[in-house]
C-alpha cells in the first residue's frame, strides 16, 4: 500500500484517471466515488473454551445499478472498512468489464481464521450471515469465497439463510460444493480466466506458452490452478512463494509434487528439487511472466524496482500499488489488472447463479467455453481502449467497467 493514501482513496485515484478519458456528469462521477450501501456489524462467537469474542463484520454494497450486488467474503486480521469498501469498488468495475448483471460487494470479518476451530469458524459464519440477512439474498446481494473462506463457509451461510427463510435458497451465495447447487469448474475458474488473458496477452506481444517462464506469489487456489494450468500447456513454473518464503528451480517445479509437499509441510519451503529463498529474492528472478495471487499491496515502491518481468498478470485483487504501478509502466511491464485478470471467479459465479436460479445444471465443457469467450472478448476491449486511448491497461480497464456502471446509472436516472 501507498504510505500517502489508503486502499480506498488509491482506488478513487484510479478512478479520477478513468474519468479524464470518460469525462462523466458530475453527478454521475459524484456517484461513484462513495459506496452505496454499508453495513458494520458486531459478530459475538463462542469460542471453544466456553468464553465469547466479539468479532467486526463489514458488507459494503458499493453499486447496484445493473444487477444485485456481487463479491466474496474474507476473513482475515486486516480487515477493515476502508479496505472492503475498496474491493467493493473493485467488484463493481470487474462486473462491468466482463459485462455480467452484478453490481460490486465485498465482505469480511477482522479475525484469524488460522487460529480458530472448525466449529468457531463455523459459529462465526453463522450468526455472521444472520447479521447480514438483512440485506444479502439472490436478488439482491450474492457472496462467494474469497481470503481464507471457502465452499465450506459458503454451505454454512447457504444453511443459515435458507434456514432463517424457511426453505432452501441456494442462489444467495456462489462458490458453494457442487452437492448444494454449485457450479462445476468455479473451483478452478478464476486461474483459468487468468490464464485466457495471458495467453490473449502472448499472442499480442509475439510471444510463445513453450518455455515461457512464470513465478507465482501466493500459492492458495488462484496461484496452485494458474501455475497448474500453464504448466500444463507448456509453461516452466520456475518460483512459487506463500506467506513463509518461496522456492526455485530454472528448471521449472513440479507443481503437483509441490502441493503434496505444502499439504504436509504447510509451506512451500523446504521442497526436495528446488532451492529456498526469501519472497523477495523470488521477486529479482527474471522471467516471462509473474503472477501475483495473494494480497494486495504485495507490489509496492520496497520492491518494484526489482522486479524483472515482460507480463505482470494480477491473480490477487490490486496486488500492485498506484505508485508501483507506475514504475511497472516506465519499466515497460504489460499488466494485466486484476479486474480483468482475475474476473474468472466472478464470471462462473455468475453460471453458477443463473444455474442455481434456473435448477438447471450445465456441464463443465459448457462452463468453460463460455468462461473463454467471455474472458478473451474482455481483454480484446480492454486492449482496444488503451490502444485507441493511449492509456495503460489498469486505466484501459477501469474506463471499461465504469463506463458500463455510469451507463445504467444515466439510464436509470435519479430517483425521486
Ligand atoms: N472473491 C472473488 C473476487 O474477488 C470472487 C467474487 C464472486 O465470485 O462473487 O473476484
Amino acid at each position: 500500500m501507498s504510505s500517502s493514501q489508503t486502499f480506498f482513496q488509491e482506488i478513487l485515484s484510479t478512478l479520477e484517471i478513468a474519468n479524464r478519458h470518460l469525462k462523466l456528469p458530475t453527478a454521475v462521477y459524484e456517484r461513484l466515488r462513495v459506496p452505496r450501501r454499508s453495513l458494520i456489524v458486531s459478530v459475538p462467537v463462542q469460542m471453544d473454551d466456553g468464553s465469547v469474542n466479539y468479532y467486526t463484520g463489514y458488507r459494503v454494497q458499493y453499486d447496484f445499478a445493473r444487477g444485485p450486488a456481487k463479491g466474496g467474503i474474507r476473513y482475515h486480521p486486516k480487515v477493515n472498512h476502508d479496505e472492503i469498501t475498496a474491493l467493493a469498488a473493485l467488484m463493481t468495475w470487474k462486473c462491468g468489464v466482463v459485462d455480467i448483471p452484478f453490481g460490486g460487494a465485498k465482505g469480511g470479518v477482522a479475525c484469524d481464521p488460522t487460529i480458530m476451530s472448525k466449529g468457531e469458524i463455523e459459529r462465526l459464519t453463522r450468526r455472521f450471515t444472520y447479521e447480514l440477512g438483512l440485506i444479502i439474498g439472490p436478488e439482491s446481494d450474492i457472496p462467494a469465497p474469497d481470503v481464507y473462506t471457502d465452499e465450506q463457509v459458503m454451505a454454512w451461510m447457504m444453511d443459515t439463510y435458507s434456514m432463517m427463510k424457511g426453505y432452501s435458497v441456494p442462489g444467495v451465495v456462489t462458490g458453494k460444493p457442487i452437492c448444494l447447487g454449485g457450479s462445476l469448474g468455479r473451483n478452478k475458474a478464476t486461474s483459468s480466466g487468468l490464464v485466457t488473458t495471458v495467453l490473449e496477452a502472448l499472442k499480442h506481444l509475439g510471444m510463445r506458452i513453450d518455455g515461457l517462464t512464470v513465478t507465482v506469489l501466493g500459492f492458495g487456489k488462484v496461484g496452485f490452478h494458474a501455475a497448474k494450468i500453464l504448466q500444463d500447456l507448456g509453461a516452466k513454473i520456475i518460483g512459487v512463494s506463500d506467506s513463509k518464503g518461496a522456492i526455485y528451480n530454472p528448471q521449472g517445479l513440479d507443481i503437483d509434487a509441490v502441493a503434496a509437499h505444502k499439504a504436509k509441510a504447510d509451506t512451500v519451503q523446504g521442497f526436495k528439487d528446488a532451492e529456498n529463498l526469501t519472497n523477495e529474492e523470488l521477486l529479482t528472478i527474471e522471467v516471462d511472466v509473474l503472477i501475483p495471487a495473494a494480497l494486495e499491496g504485495q507490489i509496492n515502491l520496497t520492491n518494484v524496482n526489482r522486479i524483472k518481468t515482460k507480463i505482470l498478470a494480477e491473480g490477487a485483487n490490486n496486488p500492485v500499488t498506484l505508485e508501483a504501478d507506475e514504475v511497472l509502466k516506465a519499466n515497460g511491464v504489460f499488466l494485466l489488472p486484476g479486474i480483468l485478470a482475475n474476473a474468472g471467479g466472478v464470471v462462473v459465479s455468475y453460471f453458477e447463479w443463473v444455474q442455481d436460479l434456473q435448477r438447471f445444471f450445465w456441464n463443465e465443457n459448457e462452463i468453460d467455453a463460455r468462461l473463454t469467450t467471455i474472458m478473451t472478448k474482455a481483454f480484446k476491449e480492454v486492449l482496444d481502449i488503451a490502444q485507441e486511448k493511449k492509456v495503460d491497461m489498469r486505466t484501459a480497464a477501469t474506463v471499461l467497467g465504469v463506463k458500463r456502471v455510469a451507463d445504467a446509472v444515466i439510464t436509470r436516472g435519479l430517483y425521486p
